[in-house]
């Protein structure tokens, strides 16, 4: 079917695909365009893929047409595939001889698991090769118009993830040090524990008034960013149902969003926005 052959990504020295490889993509935040020109390549090489719930769908679209697809998600903290399971599947993909493309959201090694399947595929002897991503934290922030740095805010800053592997609030973060040296903080899977880190920052010391942003969906059309502040972020964000995937950012670059808010600008993707200084003055833009 050639009228389906996509068209040839430009000349470079491309890697090669060799049969019994498997090769971990960052598919990035979400908006297909946001995944590396080295990703497609291996997309359309691949026998087989097997992706997770946070890749968009429509960048399957661009495998050939042949190859085949699996899902080995997690939803919600509930496992649909046991990270074990998941491993030995890629092993036994590619023992069988297939070009696997493990394509994974954002960056592979952020808070993706990816260096668990990369330990456990080199340890069974199968050769991997490894394309980041872009990821949420820093990406799909850039989408809502928050850089997270910048020269007269942060000379630092710490991501963090708001579950463990028992699903509960990291208990081996040190909340207080945090607070303390970390001028902006970026939280991934933020939600289900919200009041709790919050809180945390609040007792370890964190201003109230401070800017936070909470950015569902990133880079999707379905984006929403809801601005608020440290004391109101659990509240607003249930009354105005922000649901993950979110990615939840403390610290004064937030408010530089009053100005970078490019996709605004352009009259993107619908965006919430609450008076960060928490005057109680909410404002919808649209
Ligand atoms: N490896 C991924 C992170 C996986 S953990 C990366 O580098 O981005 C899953 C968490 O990532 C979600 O709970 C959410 O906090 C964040 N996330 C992923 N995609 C997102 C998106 N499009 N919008 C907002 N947050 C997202």
């Amino acid at each position: 079917m050639t009228d389906d052959t996509p068209p040839p990504l430009p000349d470079h020295d491309w890697p090669d695909f060799p049969p019994g490889l498997v090769w971990l993509v960052g598919a990035g935040p979400g908006d297909p365009g946001l995944m590396t020109l080295q990703g497609l390549h291996a997309l359309r090489l691949a026998d087989v893929i097997v992706h997770d719930a946070l890749v968009n769908p429509r960048i399957l679209d661009w495998r050939q047409a042949d190859a085949t697809v699996e899902y080995a998600g997690k939803r919600g903290g509930k496992p649909s595939a046991k990270q074990r399971d998941i491993s030995l599947r890629l092993i036994e993909l590619a023992r069988a001889g297939k070009r696997v493309l493990r394509l994974k959201g954002g960056d592979p090694f952020v808070f993706g698991r990816g260096g668990e399947e990369a330990q456990a595929l080199v340890q069974a002897g199968v050769p991997i090769r490894l394309t980041p991503g872009i990821s949420a934290g820093i990406g799909g922030l850039a989408y809502a118009g928050i850089p997270v740095t910048h020269r007269d805010v942060n000379q630092a800053v710490t991501f963090v993830t708001g579950h463990d592997q028992s699903g509960l609030t990291p208990s081996a973060l040190d909340w207080q040090a945090l607070a303390k040296g970390s001028p902006v903080i970026v939280i991934y899977m933020a939600m289900k524990h919200l009041a709790q880190i919050t809180g945390e920052l609040l007792v370890a010391g964190r201003d109230g008034a401070e800017p936070v942003a909470i950015v569902s969906n990133a880079t999707l059309p379905q984006m929403r960013v809801l601005e608020t502040t440290l004391a109101r972020a659990t509240e607003d964000a249930a009354a105005h149902g922000m649901e993950a995937p979110a990615i939840v950012c403390l610290g004064r670059v937030v408010a530089l969003r009053q100005v970078i808010d490019w996709m605004g600008q352009l009259g993107g993707a619908p965006v919430r926005c609450l008076d960060p200084l928490g005057t109680g003055d909410p404002r919808q833009v649209s």
